[in-house]
């Protein structure tokens, strides 16, 4: 099952559960979401950590789940003497379809920048996995009026030397940095702008076609309450949930 182009009609809603959850914890979560799952007209993703990818992509295979599981992080290298790191191959050798790729706490505290960024999401294409790219302007650059500037140089860099046919693997996230865990969600309106900058730049960038069907999620402290209101916005495809999405049932809600 691949995402991204040509599938805006549906939502697409992924969980981020970022450093949370042991395999135990991971798998009861799975039988609490699954009720939700069987009533979701939602396309479903959760991006879970390494430890817990094999365990639950044995058991959404055993359920019979209607979801995508995907890892939040990977090596911009197919592989080789690098500590700790974890390559594309090995996420996809192990059933995972996508990977979360320059989310900002990636850029912040690990200082991944937009060229690294790219090598990941092309590394991430050539391994077979999908990839969902975040990008969002800081506090600062919003009140400096910098919003467009500062997602047209974050997609240029991210995205330089894709091409028309990778996109089909492509979804972005716009994930404002001001909005992330700080309980702060933008306004829907306020959003639906960003996705319209963003929707314009990858136009610029590789034509109406491809700009026209890739999905853009909205992300940054969406709750069940919220989720609603922002989906309802012509350019919001979709969302990246973290806080809300560790209890099945309020990312359940949202589905
Ligand atoms: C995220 O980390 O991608 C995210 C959107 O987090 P939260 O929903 O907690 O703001």
């Amino acid at each position: 099952m691949s995402f991204g182009a040509f599938k805006r009609k549906s939502p697409y809603i992924v969980g981020n559960w970022k450093m949370h959850k042991n395999v135990r914890e991971s798998l009861v979560y799975l039988d609490n979401l699954a009720p939700h799952l069987a009533k979701s007209q939602a396309e479903v993703g959760l991006a879970v950590p390494f430890t817990a990818l094999i365990p639950v992509i044995q058991k959404v295979k055993e359920m019979n789940l209607p979801i995508h599981i995907g890892a939040q992080n990977m090596s911009d290298y197919p592989e080789g003497a690098f500590t700790g790191e974890v390559s594309g191959e090995m996420i996809y050798d192990v059933g995972a379809t996508f990977v979360i790729l320059g989310h900002s706490e990636r850029r912040h505290f690990f200082k991944e920048d937009d060229a690294y960024v790219n090598r990941k999401v092309k590394r991430a294409i050539k391994e077979n996995l999908d990839v969902i790219l975040c990008v969002g302007e800081t506090l600062e650059a919003r009140s400096e009026n910098k919003v467009k500037v500062s997602l047209e140089e974050e997609l240029k860099g991210s995205l330089e030397g894709l091409l028309e046919d990778h996109f089909q693997r492509i979804c972005i996230a716009y994930e404002p940095i001001w909005a992330i865990g700080t309980g702060r969600v933008a306004k829907p309106e306020e959003a639906e702008q960003a996705h319209i900058y963003i929707r314009d730049t990858i136009k610029a960038m590789v034509g109406p076609e491809v700009s026209e069907h890739t999905r853009i999620l909205y992300g940054g402290s969406v709750k069940p309450e919220t989720a609603a209101g922002l989906l309802a916005q012509p350019n919001i495809d979709g969302l990246l949930v973290g806080g809300a999405s560790l209890s099945a049932q309020s990312f359940g809600s949202m589905l």
